[in-house]
C-alpha cells in the first residue's frame, strides 16, 4: 500500500495559521480546535491554499504566501453599494448600526455577508467584498491526517464528519 498524499478525492486533515503579511495579524487559525477537514479537489478551499499542500504527506509541514488571485481575489468596487436607511427600519428598532458592522443580505441567490463601511441619515454603504479580498495571505499548515472519500463524500463534493453524515 503506498502512503497517501493530498491528492484529488482525498480527505484532508489540516491544522492551519492564516496571517497578514503586512502585519502578522492572524486572521484565522484551527489552533485549539479540531483540525479543519476538506474534500481535496472539489473547490472547498481557495484555490492556491490546495496547490500549495498538493503531494504533501502526514505530518509534512508547509508555509506559504498567496496573492489576492489565489486566495480570495481583488475587490469589486461593483460589489459595493448604497442602501436606502429606511430599508435597516426593521433591524433598527432592535440593534443600532454601526460602520465595521458585519450583516448578511437575503439576495435572490442566498445569503450574501457584507460590512457597513459608510453610515449616513439617509444611506447605509454596503460592501459585499470578502473581507480578505485583494489581500495577500499566508498560512502555516500541518498536514495531521488523510484518507481516501467515501463515494458519498465524492458525489456529494464535501468531507463528512467522523460520524459518517454531517450536514450543515
Ligand atoms: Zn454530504
Amino acid at each position: 500500500m503506498t502512503e497517501l498524499t493530498v491528492s484529488a478525492d482525498i480527505v484532508a486533515s489540516v491544522h492551519y495559521t492564516g496571517t497578514l503579511p503586512e502585519n502578522g495579524e492572524v486572521f484565522d487559525s484551527s489552533e485549539g480546535r479540531e483540525p479543519l477537514s476538506f474534500l481535496v479537489g472539489h473547490k472547498q478551499m481557495i484555490p492556491g491554499f490546495e496547490e500549495e499542500i498538493m503531494g504533501s504527506k502526514v505530518g509534512e509541514k508547509k508555509e506559504f504566501t498567496l496573492t489576492s488571485e489565489r486566495a480570495y481575489g481583488d475587490r469589486d468596487d461593483a460589489a459595493v453599494m448604497e442602501i436606502p436607511r429606511a430599508q435597516f427600519a426593521q433591524l433598527e428598532a432592535e440593534a443600532s448600526l454601526e460602520v465595521g458592522m458585519q450583516l448578511v443580505a437575503q439576495m435572490p441567490h442566498g445569503p450574501s455577508p457584507f460590512t457597513i463601511t459608510v453610515l449616513t441619515d439617509d444611506a447605509v454603504t454596503a460592501d459585499f467584498n470578502h473581507a480578505l479580498a485583494g489581500k495577500s495571505l499566508t498560512f502555516a499548515v500541518e498536514i495531521i491526517e488523510l484518507r481516501e472519500a467515501t463515494d458519498d463524500e465524492k458525489s456529494h463534493g464535501h468531507a463528512h464528519g467522523p460520524d459518517g453524515h454531517h450536514h450543515h
